[in-house]
């Protein structure tokens, strides 16, 4: 396929980008503040992203990177004052690097293992159900608990507060033992054709389980299972992240606040949750609603959040920067001088939990839905 077919709609935004060239995208762009690399910016990727569609720049390995390093924050969405959708043009051109073969070996390996194993770590699909033991779920229910791979493989625990805190709330929950991989990472990386086939598949699956409203605790995986209906042409179940569905349960009193914990917190809030989903408000009423808790706002917050350096794929792609970049998210966080952090995204807690650990940082990192689970005590 041309380059020209897959960037058709975002020409005119690319083209209005490089004769504007403002900068702005510039001032919070994480892989440019971090490298200091024209290239590796929003405004840079457009300039390469034009030179790929006139067709006078050859594909190659570096022009890969440029693309591939991207975090998704879509920070330099939010800040364009000609709207151009950096994150579309990125996605879009990692489509064609891919059709062209121009990934690397990580990227395939993940692609494998999503295609083989449901997930992307190559574990067997039957280990992402180690937290549901001893857990009821109605099997007719009609609202969905979709656990996500990041959290159903490495922070599991939280996904069995949740499910308690959602069955003691009298939410009849239902859950996919044989839960499918949402397709994100397929979707940002490029392999758009196996992602349309997930979106297809995973819908008839939650169809046939009688499913017609899906909760998750994973930004990325709400994001993209909103997305399905733009594939599949209609929104067949609706998607909430937990924290809008806690913060209903809490305003209902079906879910009651009642400890007090006496604490100074901030909240770090995640890409997808915030500036794609735009659910900043959600989680901030529900750490104030609990009896002691205070919130101490860092200095980039809400639609200005600082990206944990693991979007995009680019803890597979570039490691040492997404490392820089948690390093800055980090500088952010200790500005408040608070020493428990919040958020509510199985990536960002694990990236925010790596860095502290790495720069022995007097902080502790816990998902909202543990500070509810303090709040509650089950
Ligand atoms: S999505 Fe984020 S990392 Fe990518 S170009 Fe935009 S600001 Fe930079
Ligand atoms: S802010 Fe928008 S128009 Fe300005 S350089 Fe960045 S992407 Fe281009």
């Amino acid at each position: 396929m041309k380059i020209a077919q897959i960037l058709n709609n975002l020409r005119e935004s690319i083209i209005l980008c490089n004769r504007c060239r403002c900068g702005f995208c510039r001032s919070r762009c994480p892989t440019y503040i971090a490298s200091h690399i024209e290239s590796l910016g929003a405004r840079g990727r457009n300039l390469l992203a034009q030179a790929l569609l006139e067709e006078y720049v050859p594909l190659s390995k570096t022009l890969a990177d440029r693309f591939f390093t991207c975090t998704m924050c879509g920070y330099c969405r939010e800040v364009c004052p000609l709207q151009v959708d950096t994150v579309k043009i990125v996605q879009k051109i990692r489509t064609y690097l891919v059709v062209e073969g121009f990934y690397n070996s990580n990227i395939r390996e993940l692609r494998e293992n999503i295609m083989n194993y449901s997930n992307p770590y190559g574990k067997p699909i039957k280990s992402k159900t180690t937290w549901t033991e001893n857990i009821q779920f109605y099997k007719r229910g009609k609202t969905l608990l979709f656990g996500g791979c990041v959290y159903s493989l490495q922070d599991p625990e939280v996904l069995r507060i949740t499910a308690q805190l959602l069955l003691r709330a009298g939410v009849k929950l239902n859950y996919l033992p044989n839960e499918p991989c949402c397709g994100y990472p397929l979707l940002c990386l490029g392999f758009q054709k196996e992602f349309e086939d997930i979106a297809k598949k995973n819908t008839e699956l939650l169809l046939e389980a009688n499913v017609e409203e899906v909760v998750t605790s994973c930004p990325a995986c709400a994001e993209t299972l909103k997305q399905y209906s733009e594939y599949i042409g209609k929104a067949y179940f609706k998607v909430l992240h937990i924290t809008e569905y806690l913060k209903e349960l809490i305003e209902r009193g079906e879910i009651q606040l009642s400890h007090a914990i006496p604490l100074e917190v901030t909240y770090h809030d995640p890409c997808h949750l915030t500036r794609y989903l735009k659910k900043y408000e959600e989680p901030r009423k529900i750490i104030r609603s609990i009896p002691g808790v205070v919130l101490k706002e860092k200095p980039h917050n809400k639609l200005e959040s600082i990206c944990c350096g693991g979007g995009g794929g680019i803890l597979i792609t570039n490691p040492k920067m997404a490392l820089q970049i948690s390093d800055i998210l980090l500088q952010d966080l200790l500005e408040t001088g608070v020493t428990t952090v919040i958020t509510s995204c199985p990536t960002c807690k694990r990236n925010i939990e790596t860095i502290i650990k790495l720069r022995k940082a007097k902080m502790t990192c816990m998902d909202i839905v543990e500070l509810v689970e303090k709040a509650v005590k089950i």
